[in-house]
């Protein structure tokens, strides 16, 4: 019988300004108060109210799933409780992790590749209960660097595009990729062209009977009956399109069925599917950007304008962290033998389950004062915010001038205030040079701009 799966990629970045906890208000998100709340009218609630995602595969990111568990917790449980029904009936949930904080993996340091990653699990154990067996990549964004720290991690598969393996494939997979260092990982590709068609045709209104009849009907992979996978954005589904979650519905309990397909799910197909065949694949790539990874590094046509204050953005942050990185090695390195297992243990704390006293207690060798435990809290919540600097969707759009850049700008801006509230070290200053040379191609504000209005508005809410 041949096989069909639609994953979703269910993901927003974390909207709350990092000084005062408050989401802004964000007016073309009207009648609603932001974003989250728009898309989850529109998408996540009534997908999880038809029951769609029982029989998708599905991630679900952790800045989202925060969001959700505090501002709609029927919709929250009811996504868990997907995973879990899969998991009592075929042995394997449907749902898979993602790296934590949305980074573009390829261009993060191995260290942060790890906490990335490691966080992102922990995420997933925190919420879903179990170990996840694989994990969405942000934009797909692939290296050899990446695919080797989830091996290790014990991630057994991921998702990409057909373009982004050297040579020619024949169906979804799931393909081995060798590693380097003597390990593997399972890779499923998605169908790029019926991926394209469910995410960006807007003539696609027409029943998910046509679509099934007219989409599905040819086999796929070696034989034919293989696994036909269609992989996108999970807010195609009711907010890029309405009504598109009906669509869904109809497509995976109804139409898919009746022209021959099981749906399945990637982790269960994977357990009954073994890879046969291997893959190469092509580093620094995406999903999202013809041009491998440029579009989140210096910038390149794929947004209009001139995009060259992306460099200047990343560059400013790549400094912050390693200036950030060093003092913290510094500091903490005197007390703990792996400042970096520590961070990546500092999760935990953030997620609830052990106070910072606890994790500190694990891994600190001698007696801390008082004082001394809570600037190394205070540094590792700086490296907290130090992540979130990286969020992929700062560098995604057109102009420094959106939202997106302004929220990597007041993470950074939190790390600095942390970082002096430990250490009376200031970074501010050669942060702020840095960010001059960043500059929208709309309004002529610099990035350093951009800071003093983050920090000024901190200050009027501080007074009133
Ligand atoms: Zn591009």
């Amino acid at each position: 019988m041949k096989s069909f799966c639609v994953h979703g990629h269910f993901y927003q970045p974390p909207r709350e300004d990092p000084f005062t906890g408050v989401a802004p208000f964000e007016e073309e998100a009207e009648p609603f108060a932001n974003f989250n709340e728009k898309v989850n009218a529109e998408c996540y609630r009534p997908n999880a109210e038809l029951g769609n995602f029982d029989a998708l595969s599905f991630n679900l990111g952790p800045t989202l799933a925060a969001w959700l568990e505090g501002h709609d917790p029927p919709t929250y449980r009811r996504i868990i409780e997907a995973d879990r029904r899969n998991r009592a009936a075929y042995g394997v949930g449907n749902a898979l992790a993602q790296a934590y904080n949305h980074t573009i993996l390829p261009l993060a340091t191995q260290r942060d590749k790890e906490t990335q990653i490691i966080w992102g699990i922990a995420d997933f154990r925190h919420r879903f209960g179990h170990e996840p067996l694989g994990m969405w990549l942000p934009e797909m964004a692939v290296d050899q660097e990446t695919l080797e720290v989830l091996a290790s991690q014990g991630i057994a598969f991921t998702i990409l595009s057909p373009p982004q393996a050297r040579g020619q494939l024949d169906g979804a997979g799931p393909y081995r990729v060798r590693l380097p260092r003597g390990r593997e990982i399972a890779v499923f590709f998605r169908d790029e062209a019926l991926s394209n068609r469910l995410a960006f045709d807007p003539e696609l209104k027409s029943s998910a009977k046509d679509f099934a009849e007219s989409c599905l009907s040819g086999g796929h992979g070696p034989d034919g009956k293989g696994l036909c996978l269609v992989a996108t954005d999970g807010e195609t589904f009711g907010h890029h399109h309405w009504g598109r979650e009906r669509f869904l519905h109809d497509l995976l309990y109804e139409e898919a069925p009746r022209v021959g397909y099981e749906v399945t799910f990637l982790t269960r197909y994977l357990q009954q599917h073994p890879p046969t065949a291997e893959v190469e694949i092509v580093d620094d790539t995406s999903w999202s950007c013809g041009h491998g990874v440029a579009r989140w590094r210096e910038g390149c046509t794929c947004t209009p304008g001139d995009s060259r204050w992306k460099r200047h953005l990343r560059e400013s942050v790549d400094q912050l962290a390693k200036e950030m990185d060093a003092i913290y090695q510094d500091e903490v390195g005197r007390w703990v033998t792996d400042p970096w297992r520590l961070r990546n243990g500092y999760i935990r704390v953030v997620l609830g389950e052990i106070d910072g006293w606890t994790l500190l207690a694990g891994q600190v060798s001698g007696k801390l004062t008082e004082e001394e435990a809570k600037r190394i809290l205070t540094l590792l919540e700086a490296q907290y915010y130090r992540q979130a600097m990286y969020t992929s969707c700062g560098f995604f759009f057109e102009d420094l001038g959106r939202l997106e850049p302004r929220y990597i700008i007041a993470y950074a801006a939190k790390a600095i205030h942390l970082v002096k509230e430990a250490t009376g070290i200031s970074l501010e200053e050669s942060f702020k040079r840095d960010l001059r040379l960043a500059v929208s191609w709309i309004t002529d504000q610099t990035g350093e701009d951009i800071y003093e209005e983050v920090m000024s508005q901190r200050g009027t809410e501080a007074m009133s």
